[in-house]
């Protein structure tokens, strides 16, 4: 079984979601880096003091601190039976110093078409006080406009629109690509692609599960 996984894809391909209900059916922690990032600062640990300060300043937090926090998360006792990333590596570069601190077994590729991402994100919708998200489509608040969890507002970003979304799919290409090439190289690559916007989370789920040598 492969269980040291790695996922990429597109902003709007529905990573989150496909490795949080991997982890769940394989038993093996899904590391968001986000969240790494974000629990680091709330605890103040060292290297998320650190964080904080580049964020503060609107800078990008820089690949030492985010490798550091995940070498610490990888060597707790729950990754011994694998772990699944989502969220890094991003670049090349953060891909060799992930090398450098864990071996990854399976480099999932999501492929899902701009047509759909764009009428995905098009519908998704933000909580202005909590940042819960919804989609009015798949995931609609009770009432119209307004939070379930916390009755604050809620609204489209500006970076959900289609011209910006189109953009960040620009940029997210360009940027992987040597990426998606070094796991290429290695043969540890497997595009998993989403057809149809209809498709329910499942269908990848499945499809990342078989390529792991889990019968779904
Ligand atoms: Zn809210």
């Amino acid at each position: 079984m492969k269980s040291r996984v790695i996922i990429l894809g597109p902003p709007g391909a529905g990573k989150g979601t496909c490795a949080s209900r991997v982890s769940d059916i394989a038993g093996i922690p899904h590391i968001s880096t986000g969240d790494l990032l974000r629990e680091a600062v709330r605890e103040r640990a060292p290297l998320g003091i650190r964080a904080k300060g580049h964020m503060d300043a609107g800078e990008l937090v820089p690949d030492e601190l985010v490798v550091g926090m995940l070498r610490e998360r990888l060597a707790r006792p729950d990754c011994q039976k694998g772990f699944i990333l989502d969220g890094f590596p991003r670049t090349l570069a953060q891909a060799k110093a992930l090398g450098g601190i864990a071996a990854v077994d399976l480099a999932i590729n999501m492929v899902v078409p701009a047509d759909i991402i764009v009428k995905r994100l098009s519908t998704r919708l933000v909580c202005s006080k909590c940042g819960a998200v919804y989609n009015t489509r798949t995931l609609p608040p009770k009432k119209a406009g307004i939070c379930d969890k916390c009755g604050g507002k809620l609204y489209q970003r500006e970076d959900d629109r289609p011209e910006a979304v189109r953009r960040r799919l620009e940029e997210y290409k360009k940027k992987t690509k040597p990426l998606i090439g070094y796991y290429r190289e290695k043969r540890i690559l497997v595009n998993i692609k989403t057809k149809s916007i209809g498709e329910p989370p499942e269908a990848n789920v499945r499809r990342v599960l078989a390529a792991m040598g889990i019968k779904g």
